[in-house]
């Protein structure tokens, strides 16, 4: 899942940057609206974080040109706490969703994965197929009754994306743009090793090559 967040604050979107991360997300930062914008109209993103108060341009206008150009990624607007009207103007230029400053990042993760797996038409609790079981806390997968495997951030980020999409086809280039940030190194045959590393832990026939095309996440029961 590769997200845009949009803070003119330094520290705030340092910080957030970091946690978030952590958390398992490729994080791109626009620190102006008009960056951004541009950033949302050009990158495929899973989710935007979207302040309101932003040099350049407003955080509602540039909200209000994405949906105008019908760019309908899910975003969550940071408003201020008590100014309940910032909200609702949020709501009616297209927000899916708000978060009072200052919030607890904690929240702010749970709201994401929330928007993210309601995107996905996924209920917002544990991400989980037939016998394939990813906790999104830990990032450790589970097959079955097995015991569960750790996996490393790259490892985690891929797999989360071909579990949300499963049973669709997805090319290399298209999983790098979801698995990696901007600055990251693009190199879509990199994307062929996690797949070999996440087939011994899953089971290799879970994640089948369609020759020329890309990888299908299928969990046949
Ligand atoms: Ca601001």
């Amino acid at each position: 899942m590769r997200l845009l967040l949009v803070e003119d604050d330094p520290d705030l979107a340092a910080l957030t940057r970091t946690d978030l991360v952590k958390a398992g997300f490729a994080v791109d930062v626009a620190d102006n609206g008009i960056d951004a914008e541009h950033l949302g109209d050009y990158e495929p993103y899973d989710a935007v974080i979207l302040d309101l108060g932003l040099p350049g341009r407003p955080g509602i206008e540039v909200l209000k040109s994405w949906r105008a150009k019908s760019n309908r990624v899910p975003v969550i607007v940071l408003t201020a706490r008590d100014q309940w009207f910032e909200r609702v103007d949020g709501f009616k230029a297209g927000a899916d969703d708000y978060l009072g400053k200052p919030f607890h990042i904690e929240e702010l993760i749970a709201r994401l994965r929330a928007l993210i797996h309601r995107e996905h038409g996924r209920s917002a609790n544990a991400l989980e197929t037939a016998t394939v079981r990813l906790d999104e806390d830990l990032q450790q997968v589970q097959v079955a009754n097995e015991p569960p495997h750790s996996l490393t951030g790259t490892e985690f980020r891929l797999l989360r994306y071909m579990m949300l999409n499963a049973g669709k086809i997805l090319s290399k280039p298209h999983l790098s743009d979801h698995v990696y940030d901007q600055n990251s190194e693009r190199d879509s045959n990199l994307i062929e090793v996690y797949v070999r590393r996440l087939r011994e832990k899953i089971g290799a026939h879970r994640i089948v090559t369609k020759r020329g095309q890309g990888y299908v996440f299928n969990d046949p029961t």
